[in-house]
């Protein structure tokens, strides 16, 4: 029987209570690891047997790969802090390279004037470049989806060769469903200028050259992210944190404006543990379809309003010490299914246990239960092996192995219906005070773990007293500066 306290919080005296926090990503555990910092008795329940969540690293065979690969990139001072401090020397300081697969050629990138003009040729680079001008005189009013957001910033042309196919693979749905809000979140501070200026670092300066999409390194787990997230389990059981991992919280009860109690599913039986207060990481919609009793029809129906995009990946083991220089290739071309190739090797040599093979990660996104979903492992692993070799990367009889890894809901997603959706439930369970729902599916936000853990601190210093608006937080520098 799990422990857990049944007493009532103390405003003023946080540290009496035990704090129970559902899921253990990179979010759930910060707020674990805070909490036990502070001498605050916290109990992490975990549904899968691993810790990590969506940046969990995958074990097989020796080799060790990433849900996709998981660069470590903050402006949060704290966040970078604890990184290092949880792992010091492991945590490598890695080149970035990355190219594009389009129309049968590798385009550098961030993409390098030559390189770019030699594989568009003059006249393609000319018709980008009118395409481009005429949409700077006559851009689309008003700018709705994603399709009008970039187009009106690069033209319709470099819009159609650099980002529909590969967003559309990435999402499922066409680039004029997709909303604006969402290019404007993901690709802000970029366009034509800044993308010419990083061209040529000798006239890029200062703060213009720094963008957030094309940084030139990253930090890495020597032994991928995983790495990361069981050292921060450790720290927090150091410090008195309990974990239980393989429970899943499957009810949520509630009288109206605080959380009683939750219901946790471990090893075939049900337990009801009390709850004085609650951070929550597990999705938004399963959070609000927990609640019992249940919310009124329009919040249960906006729960069911949101989307999200799954994720398979196929990892191949190549007979081949060095396929390719790069971490990852986006394949923006239509021809294939596969989004993006990542090759682990050059994250870090350590992740693939001898010096002849490779490990390749090919990312297919795609909807849980649909067609590719649903095809055999042994299916996928074929596809995958006829798909490298289409691009020339590998030769079908050099893969000696596969292993598929399926991971629902990767991608909260930003079509409009999901965004009205979500205000509405965040209006919702504001009524609730000792609830806080943290983390990328916690908060349906397309973000990546620095801003879930910036979340997570936030929480835990809310329940030292502190009044910080979750919704909002940002993990550019932005919000801690306008908070002060
Ligand atoms: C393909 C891909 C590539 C990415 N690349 C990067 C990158 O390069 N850099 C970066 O910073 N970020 C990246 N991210 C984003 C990063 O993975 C997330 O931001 C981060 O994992 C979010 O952490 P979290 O704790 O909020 O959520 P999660 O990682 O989703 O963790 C939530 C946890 O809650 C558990 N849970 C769910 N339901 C329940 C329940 N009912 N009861 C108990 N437990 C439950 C889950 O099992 C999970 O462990 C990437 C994501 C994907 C999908």
């Amino acid at each position: 029987m799990l422990a857990a306290s049944a007493s009532q919080s103390t405003p003023g005296h946080p540290e009496a209570d035990p704090v129970l926090v559902i899921g253990a990503g990179p979010a759930g555990l910060t707020a674990a690891y805070e909490l036990a910092r502070r001498g605050v008795p916290v109990l992490v329940v975990e549904a899968d047997a691993v810790v990590g969540g969506l940046a969990r690293t995958v074990e097989y065979r020796g080799f060790r790969f990433d849900i996709g690969g998981h660069r470590f990139f903050t402006k949060v001072p704290a966040v970078a802090e604890l990184w290092r401090e949880l792992l010091g020397a492991d945590f490598l300081s890695r080149p970035r390279l990355s190219r594009i697969y389009y129309h049968g050629r590798f385009f550098a990138y961030p993409l390098k004037p030559l390189d770019t003009l030699g594989n568009l040729g003059l006249w393609e680079s000319l018709r980008i470049l009118a395409s481009y001008l005429w949409r700077k005189l006559f851009p689309i009013r008003p700018e709705e989806s994603f399709e009008d957001w970039v187009s009106n910033r690069f033209g319709r042309r470099l819009y159609e060769t650099f980002f529909r196919a590969y967003t559309e693979k990435v999402w499922g749905i066409s680039c004029r469903e997709l909303s604006a809000q969402w290019a404007a979140q993901r690709i802000r501070g970029l366009s034509v200028r800044t993308a010419l200026l990083n061209m040529f670092p000798g006239i890029s300066s200062g703060k213009g050259s720094a963008l957030k999409t094309l940084t030139e390194r990253f930090d890495y787990p020597r032994l991928g992210p995983g790495m990361m997230w069981e050292a921060l389990a450790e720290a927090s059981r150091a410090l008195g944190g309990k974990l239980q991992l393989e429970s899943r919280v499957t009810r949520i009860f509630h009288d109206g404006r605080r959380v009683q109690a939750v219901e946790v599913a471990q090893g075939g039986r049900l337990m009801r543990l009390s709850a004085p207060r609650v951070i929550a990481t597990l999705p938004l919609k399963e959070l609000v379809l927990a609640l019992s009793p249940e919310p009124p029809p329009e919040v249960l129906a906006a729960a069911g309003r949101l989307r999200y995009r799954d994720f398979l990946m196929v990892a191949l083991i190549v007979e081949n010490p060095e396929i390719f220089p790069d971490n990852w290739i986006y394949i923006h071309d239509d021809s294939v299914r596969v989004g993006r190739i990542q090759n682990f090797k050059n994250w870090s040599p350590d992740l693939v246990p001898n010096a002849r093979q490779s490990c390749l990660g090919l990312e297919y996104f795609c909807f849980e239960g649909d067609e590719l979903w649903s095809l055999p492992d042994g299916v996928l692993i074929d596809l995958a092996r006829r798909e490298l070799a289409a691009i020339g990367l590998a030769e079908p009889e050099l893969v000696v192995e596969g292993r598929v890894v399926r991971m629902p809901k990767a991608y909260p997603m930003y079509d409009a219906g999901s965004l009205e959706a979500l205000g509405v439930l965040q209006e919702y369970l504001e009524r609730f005070e000792n609830l806080q729902p943290v983390g990328r599916n916690g908060m349906h936000k397309y973000n990546n773990m620095d801003h879930s853990m910036l979340a997570a601190q936030l929480a835990v210093r809310n329940i030292f007293g502190e009044r910080h608006d979750l919704w909002s937080v940002n993990s550019d520098s932005e919000y801690l500066e306008e908070s002060r």
